[in-house]
């Protein structure tokens, strides 16, 4: 499937989600979705501002948190806090984890086919050790990206 087809596929079916747990979807909260669907980039919510401000030029940043607050209630957005305090967002209509660089605070998507089955069994044997029950799981590796390991000169 090409990219467009999935992420309007994506879009359709997260509305559907949304809507099936009776929240009401505005053009604001469809146009923010859509931000978030097609730009993997762990936004920030300054950086969704401006990546939306031609379509939503008065958008106040509340709205955006409200919208991301409904996004994260509905478990289709998910929240990395960042090295710099801030936090990312990032659509999870296709579950990966994510590499954290040390260094620079870059985060990057590492898809990989096993990872749903992965997490089902730390999600099982965390059950089982700890008698959570489980609401959700984010894997994170941290290391040193590609770029900083040739300014800090760690590449051989
Ligand atoms: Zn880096
Ligand atoms: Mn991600």
């Amino acid at each position: 499937m090409d990219n467009l087809k999935t992420e309007n596929t994506q879009l359709t079916h997260s509305i559907k989600k949304i809507k099936a747990n009776g929240v009401r979807i505005t053009p604001q909260r469809e146009i923010i979705l859509e931000y978030l669907i097609t730009h993997h980039i762990h936004p920030s919510v300054k950086t969704i501002q401006a990546g939306i401000s031609s379509k939503l030029p008065n958008l106040s940043t509340a709205t955006i948190y409200n919208t991301i607050k409904m996004l994260v209630d509905n478990e289709l957005v998910i929240e990395l806090p960042n090295k710099d305090g801030g936090i990312r967002y990032d659509y999870f209509g296709v579950p990966h984890f994510h590499a954290i660089c040390e260094n620079c605070g870059k985060i990057t998507d590492v898809f990989l086919d096993e990872y749903p089955q992965i997490a089902e069994e730390l999600e099982k044997a965390t059950r089982d050790k700890s008698g959570y029950l489980i609401t959700g799981t984010k894997v994170e590796i941290s290391g040193i990206c590609p770029e900083c390991q040739k300014k800090l000169h760690l590449d051989k």
